[in-house]
């Protein structure tokens, strides 16, 4: 292991010339992180918190929330653990909520807007989080998902400090968000760009949808022209921007991505080795250099091309 670590295989997440780029995994439960361990994974960049909520006619009780909280924290002592709220509704149904009469629910009700009804469910899983952190030695940062303004953001922010955390930050998912990145950065901690619903909302197309692939395509000159203006925004205020949707798990688009300054990729755990191995064969500026032509391509094809 220790010439793996010296080959840059196992090591922390950077260029060839050194500049440190964060590698995380995406966990859903204390199930997922053997496989983030065994891929040398940093830390953790998205925990999915639905898992608990899924097939229940009641929301989990403050102790149970605890519990599972506390797992995952424990297993990653002294590494950070990007935590996210709930995420409820559209492709994430839950029955608890009752959600069945929307029309469109993409649109609707899902995410941190649940918390305009059910305000409570924010308050009793941010107690909780902050309990669990506090029995664990984890470095937890608490973010909420499907974010479009500066008041959404704001009011989040206040309710995590308000349960005595002490990192509070936003998903990047809706265009409406990226374009006020460096607003809402005023406020938050950080910023994590959520490609997979970012590349829907962007480009108006489900992503349950096969057959609109092709828009969907992460390589979207659009798509990294809006991670583009989140990533300047972090870099303006010093704050970290990661990516936590499918896109961190492409290794060839990974320099892309640091070249527009996000500053950290979680994923799930096996795609780590390669996007470890990508950054390595690039300097910092190959990556600020290959992310300008990729925003400036015509098409998908053409921002694929720079890099094959
Ligand atoms: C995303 O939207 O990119 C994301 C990471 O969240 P989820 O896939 O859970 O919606
Ligand atoms: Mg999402």
């Amino acid at each position: 292991q220790a010439s793996e670590a010296a080959s840059g295989l196992t090591g922390p997440g950077e260029t060839a010339d050194g500049y440190g780029v964060k590698l995380l995994a995406n966990v859903g439960s204390a199930k997922n992180v053997p496989a983030a361990d065994e891929a040398h994974a940093e830390g953790v960049g998205l925990f999915r918190t639905e898992l608990l909520f899924l097939d229940r006619a009641q929301e989990p009780t403050h102790d149970e929330q605890v519990a599972a909280y506390r797992e995952v924290f424990t297993a990653m002592t002294g590494r950070r653990v990007v935590i996210r709220t709930l995420d409820a509704g559209a492709d994430k149904p839950l029955p608890f909520l009752n959600q069945d009469g929307e029309p469109n629910p993409a649109l609707g009700v899902r995410g941190l807007r649940v918390a305009r009804q059910r305000p409570q469910v924010l308050t009793t899983q941010l107690a909780a989080i902050a309990e669990a952190r506090a029995q664990t030695g984890a470095d937890v940062w608490v973010m909420a998902p499907m974010v479009s303004t500066l008041p959404e953001a704001k009011e989040f922010a206040e309710a995590v400090y308000a349960a005595g955390l002490p990192k509070a930050g936003v998903m990047i998912e809706v265009p409406a968000a990226a374009l006020r990145a460096a607003d809402l950065l005023g406020v938050v901690d950080f910023l994590s760009i959520g490609t997979n619903d970012l590349s829907q909302y962007t480009f108006a197309a489900d992503r349950m949808c096969g057959d609109l692939a092709d828009l969907l395509d992460v390589w979207q000159p659009a798509l990294l022209q809006l991670i583009g203006i989140c990533g300047e925004a972090g870099r303006a205020a010093g704050k970290p921007v990661g990516v936590c949707g499918e896109a961190a798990a492409d290794p060839l688009l990974a320099p892309i991505l640091v070249g527009l300054g996000v500053t950290s990729l979680s994923m799930s755990p096996r795609a780590i080795p390669q996007v470890r191995a990508a950054l390595a064969a690039r300097t910092e500026a190959d990556c600020r250099r290959l992310a300008e032509q990729a925003v400036a391509a015509p098409d998908a094809a053409g921002a694929r091309a720079l890099v094959s």
